[in-house]
């Protein structure tokens, strides 16, 4: 890309010694300071009022009833996975372009992963999941990948025409559904939009990341929700509440009650809870959450301008007439690149004090998936994506003077 002029180069050199641009900082304000101090001081800070506050308001943000605050996405995904009694002999599909959280939970269970190749979005390839689909299949995992939708109402329709080969098992959750189960992990897509409607109504189960290095944090957490399209989500968020927490009969708050100390444990559950500390800081988050999008979303599109003209370079897809990103990630891939070529690019612009990043390295190539048979040559489409993506610095928090920075020096390269 070079298409600076003479003035900007002259200002770039200027500003190489003094700007630092991270990747991913935290945006944290004042007030999220203020609600997070508030909890150390009100006397309860592991699940209580703010967990039901924080979790009340991602269930309206999101235009869904019945949600659940965790300590992760991960724990929400598995937690999914358990609840719908997946295990040994079952098949679960995913995309091999992911964090290994997705897959990882699926091992968890003792099901094994299969893995649908993506397409030029980075998003699952949903005539893929229609081959890949047998008797085994109980589940499919798909991810909205740096925050753009996946094709919701293909993979609803594949599910709707393979019902019949839908074999239950003991399970009730499994039996009362009736078919293979959806679930997402938006990890990266909270505020995201698919045909008009936030992201959380599309799959069955959506499961979102506070991560810190997500647009909206709470250090560690995630959320879980759980759709109409489910018989009776209710059910299963009591299920849930169960699983999640030892399968206790009573909370920490209910216990806690004088005299009220009585309680059963109805199964082996896990803990997975949310604190209050966290959900007051992901409540403060989401009052400002589409202004925090907003920026995102600026960078995005003067990111976009500069690669425009550039037949080497695909732009990540953000925005089309039925879907807008969440602007998680900006991911443009290289066409040009090989692997070293990609790295020396992540190395110049560390030299530039610039933070660069790959999202992700396909799970076929990660030695525990290597292990157990699984090759990226099965995977073309990921190969080709890996090859030449490199994640740039997208956060709230960026100043204008950053901004201008990256322009520059983008045009520069
Ligand atoms: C971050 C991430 C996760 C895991 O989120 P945690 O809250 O850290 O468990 C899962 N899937 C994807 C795609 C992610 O990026």
């Amino acid at each position: 890309v070079r298409s600076a002029n003479r003035g900007e180069l002259i200002k770039l050199d200027k500003k190489i010694q003094t700007i630092k641009v991270p990747f991913s900082p935290p945006d944290i304000s004042e007030e999220d300071i203020e609600a997070v101090t508030s909890v150390l001081r009100s006397g309860w800070i592991t699940t209580g009022p703010k967990n039901m506050e924080f979790a009340k308001a991602l269930g309206d943000y999101c235009g869904v009833e019945d949600t659940m605050l965790l300590s992760s996405a991960t724990a929400g995904l598995e937690l999914a996975l358990r609840l719908f009694g997946i295990g040994k002999d079952d098949e679960v599909i995913t995309t091999p372009y992911t964090f290994a959280a997705t897959a990882n939970v699926i091992l968890h269970t003792g099901a094994k992963p299969v893995f649908a190749d993506v397409n030029d979005d980075f998003n699952i390839n949903t005539s893929i999941i229609e081959r890949l689909i047998t008797k085994k299949t109980k589940c499919i995992i798909s991810v909205d990948f740096g925050g753009f939708p996946c094709d919701y109402s293909q993979i609803s329709s594949i599910i709707q025409n393979k019902i019949k080969l839908f074999k239950p098992s003991k399970n009730s959750l499994q039996q009362s559904h009736g078919k293979i189960l959806h679930i997402s992990d938006a990890a990266h897509s909270l505020g995201a939009i698919y045909r008009g409607k936030k992201i959380g109504s599309q799959a069955d189960i959506t499961v979102f990341s506070f991560h810190a290095v997500k647009n909206l944090t709470t250090a560690e957490g995630g959320g879980i929700l759980f759709n109409k399209t489910l018989n009776d989500p209710k059910l299963w968020r009591k299920e849930a509440g169960l699983l999640s927490l030892h399968g206790q009969t009573k909370d920490a708050m209910a216990k806690f009650t004088s005299g009220n100390w009585q309680y059963d444990i109805v199964t082996a559950g896990y803990k997975y809870n949310m604190t209050d500390m966290q959900a007051a800081l992901g409540l403060s988050q989401l009052k400002r959450y589409e202004t925090m999008i907003a920026r995102r979303r600026e960078i995005t599109e003067k990111y976009s301008a500069v690669f425009e003209k550039n037949d080497n370079v695909l732009s990540p897809q953000t925005k089309n007439s039925e879907k807008e990103s969440s602007y998680h990630l900006y991911t443009p891939v290289f066409l040009d690149f090989t692997l070293d070529k990609r790295d020396q690019f992540i190395k110049k612009l560390a030299s530039f004090g610039i933070s660069a990043n790959v999202h992700f390295i396909p799970l076929p190539l990660l030695s525990v998936y290597k292990k157990l048979g699984y090759k990226i040559t099965d995977y073309p489409n990921a190969l080709k994506l890996y090859t030449g993506e490199v994640s740039l610095p997208v956060f709230s928090k960026m100043s204008d003077e950053q901004l201008d920075y990256m322009l520059i020096t983008l045009r520069h390269l």
